[in-house]
């Protein structure tokens, strides 16, 4: 008998988001809008402490209208991590401005502060200040905010933050998306609550969210024929899979635990290998510990990361390389980059092993055994 395929970050639903989605499908309330997708907004809002969130369709529809309300147009410049997934840079490109890459920093894998200072002063002497700053809280720990916060409200640019991956976290006690003018959540199937696909956009300001919602719902006008003003977007999350979100929301910290217990149980049954680090944790906040990823140095280990994630894919195992950085895909080849040596390092030696909240110990110790069975 061959194991149950172990996947990288699979969804864990449970009776709960079972009962609300049948509960929202008997009202009849499938679409989008309703009860349950009023009751998720607030229920996210309260839990990250925000005044406004909006339900979207995906964490990049969210992204587009952020960047949207931050007044981004054609021909702008955005600054944004090279280490990260796609979508926070494609959002940039929606909308015909240029996204700029900047090196995270090997301590926190985020993107650094003092090359986002650097990057604002240099501009703002040639006035050329990109519109906006996205930060990326990546595989569930918070970017340095204070830092970051201070040098864009020097120079009066608005901070996005891509909480897409962070649901949960905290950054000096307050909560991963409530940082900068807008923040972005994804309820995709592999985050780490989800919907089978959906996305939110947090803010406290008021006026963003109005606007983000117009655009969301095809820019309609308040009267009763169709007026338009604007070019809007279908991006509205539908009622059916807020009532997911709803019990995913309401099982968060149990989901946050098991993830937090299997980074544990990883650092403490791997940490004795040679040549395998874990992504460090910031002083600053608690990760979600969305996904457990480490860098694999070859030499002391004995096996390249590539190595070790055919050898579990041969115990039917998912593994993957940490995201390949945005400087070095051919769709983004003729944007500028500040630094980049970091980033392609983590790309080069970055694992991210199973994580999932339903893993079980048996699957973690399965995990474990693969991985030990490469080393030297
Ligand atoms: C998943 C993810 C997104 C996109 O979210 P979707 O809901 O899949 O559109 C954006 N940014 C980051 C960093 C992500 O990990």
């Amino acid at each position: 008998m061959t194991d149950a395929r172990i996947y990288l970050s699979p969804p864990d639903v449970s009776d709960v988001e079972r009962k609300l989605l049948l509960a929202a499908f008997d009202s009849n309330w499938v679409a989008p809008v309703g009860p349950d997708l009023d009751a998720f907004e607030a229920q996210v809002a309260e839990l990250t402490g925000v005044r406004h969130a909006v339900a979207l369709s995906s964490g990049t529809a969210a992204l587009h209208l952020a960047l949207i309300t931050a007044g981004v147009r054609r021909g702008d410049t955005v600054l944004v991590p090279s280490f990260t997934f796609a979508a926070s840079a494609n959002a940039v490109m929606y909308l015909g401005a240029r996204p700029v890459f900047l090196d995270s920093t090997a301590d926190t894998w985020n993107i650094d502060p003092d090359l986002v200072a650097e990057e604002l002063r240099l501009r703002a002497g040639r006035g050329q200040l990109p519109r906006a700053v996205i930060a990326v809280d990546m595989y569930g720990q918070c970017a340095d905010y204070e830092p970051l916060l201070e040098a864009c409200d020097r120079y009066g640019v608005a901070l996005i933050e891509d909480a897409a991956e962070a649901l949960g976290a905290t950054y000096r006690g307050r909560a991963a998306g409530s940082f900068g003018l807008a923040g972005v959540l994804s309820f995709n199937g592999n985050k780490i609550a989800t919907t089978g696909g959906g996305g939110m956009l947090l803010t406290d300001d008021g006026t963003v969210a109005t606007r983000a919602r117009y655009l969301a719902t095809q820019a309609r006008e308040p009267v009763p024929h169709y007026e338009h003003r604007a070019v809007g977007h279908n991006y509205r999350l539908s009622n059916l899979l807020a009532a997911v979100g709803r019990g995913q929301v309401q099982r968060l910290g149990d989901l946050i635990a098991a993830r937090r217990r299997t980074f544990r149980h990883y650092r403490t049954a791997l940490g004795d290998l040679p040549g395998l680090t874990f992504m460090p944790v910031a002083d600053y906040g608690e990760p979600n510990h969305w996904l457990t990823c480490l860098l694999v140095d070859a030499a002391a280990f004995g096996a390249d990361r590539d190595r070790i994630i055919e050898h579990l894919g041969r115990q039917h195992i998912e593994a993957r390389p940490a995201w390949k950085p945005m400087h070095l895909q051919p769709v983004f080849r003729d944007c500028v980059v500040r630094g980049g040596a970091v980033s392609a390092g983590l790309f080069r030696r970055g694992l991210c092993l199973p994580s999932g909240s339903a893993l079980t110990d048996q699957d973690r110790e399965r995990v474990v055994a693969a991985v030990r069975a490469v080393a030297r």
